[in-house]
């Protein structure tokens, strides 16, 4: 069957919308006539269940100088460590076994996507529903990838949306390059990100069991998936070396998937073009979203948090699209949201830069 074909018969079950009609007014009294257009152009009727990521332009920092930061030196010793060993690994990487290179870069690609799937798509932003065997891979595939567990992943993140660009905004690309990539995982929370994230509405996580017992039993399950299994597969199935499995298949994968993922904070909150809305700092990038497997379409998805494919295309450069549209051929995803495309096109005519191309 052609791609294209099979394109739109997976894609047949969308959830869109088209309309423009005006929010409910409930919650919305402190935002005013800014907040109410926004919420507007997102199509707020396609996922009323999930107001949490919308940003909130009424929220603004308070004047006077930022509280001094605040060193975690544990942090800051085991991600040196962590590093300097994937440095390590670097060197060893010539010498690994065939089935080595094969491992690192399936485990990687796991992991990334029960970030990019799992936390980011289906457990931060709700953009669509999985059945329970689909969570189960996903929350494993979480577990591998050393990023805090599901629902703290999710508050930081909603909070990121919500409050972007602000204190309250756990990477605020405000504070520099260093600190929207890693700086903010060594420092003390600032004092509006623990008020205002504390405020989100995480009920929908708190009653996922899955998710609970993911946090119930993160560090344990973080060292097994993130460091034990993925040294041990490697050493005892195909003979590589103990070295060669713990400085490359854990230490030097675990690193490049973090900064990988990182980089959406960091180059994607600093450059490329702003089609979408040029009120905003995230722009779009092709290889961001090539590294992050499609979620490098950053001003798309901080206008629009609410597309499961965070980004207005599906399948161009973005891996994760086409891996949940196959769960949802096979039934186990379901009810994807995506912004219509007249929706897209309103919101580029009253806040895109110019740049955008159609076709
Ligand atoms: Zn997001
Ligand atoms: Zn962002």
């Amino acid at each position: 069957m052609p791609v294209h074909l099979l394109q739109e018969k997976i894609s047949s079950s969308y959830t869109t919308t088209t309309s423009t009609t005006a929010p409910p007014s409930g919650g919305l009294q402190n935002g005013g006539e800014k907040l109410e257009k926004t919420i507007d152009d997102l199509g707020e009727d396609i996922r009323p269940e999930m107001k949490e990521d919308i940003h909130d332009p009424s929220y603004q920092d308070e004047e006077g100088p930022p509280p001094k930061l605040e060193y975690v030196w544990r942090n800051i010793i085991l991600m040196g460590l962590l590093h300097v060993g994937a440095l390590y690994g670097l060197t060893l990487v010539p010498t690994c076994k065939f089935y080595t290179w094969l491992w690192v870069y399936l485990y990687s690609i796991l992991s990334g996507l029960g970030i990019t799937a799992g936390a980011h798509r289906l457990w931060s932003h709700r953009t669509y529903k999985a059945r329970l065997p689909l969570r189960v891979f996903l929350i494993i595939a979480d577990t591998m990838a050393l990023q805090n567990d599901v629902y703290e992943w999710a508050r930081d993140h909603r909070a990121h949306h919500k409050f972007s660009e602000t204190h309250a905004d756990p990477h605020n690309s405000y504070h520099g390059f260093f600190f929207s990539h890693v700086g903010w995982l060594l420092v003390r929370k600032h004092p509006a990100v623990k008020e205002k994230g504390g405020l989100l509405d995480m009920s929908d996580l708190k009653a996922e069991k899955l998710v609970m017992f993911q946090r119930k039993y993160y560090k344990p399950a973080s060292l097994l998936m993130c460091f034990i299994l993925p040294t041990l597969v490697p050493w005892y199935c195909w003979g590589e070396t103990f070295q060669h499995s713990l400085y490359v298949g854990a230490f030097l994968r675990n690193t490049v998937v973090l900064n990988i993922t990182w980089l959406v904070n960091s180059v994607s909150h600093t450059c490329g073009y702003r089609p979408y809305d040029k009120n905003i700092n995230p722009g779009e990038n092709a290889l961001i979203s090539l590294l992050t497997l499609g979620e490098g379409f950053h001003n798309y998805h901080h206008s629009f948090p609410q597309d499961y494919s965070a980004s207005e295309y599906r399948w161009s450069l973005n891996f994760t699209t086409f891996f949940i549209d196959c769960m949802a051929a096979i039934g186990l995803a379901y009810d994807r949201k995506k912004v219509s495309k007249a929706a897209i096109l309103a919101r580029i005519k009253r806040t895109g830069d110019g740049s955008y191309k159609s076709g």
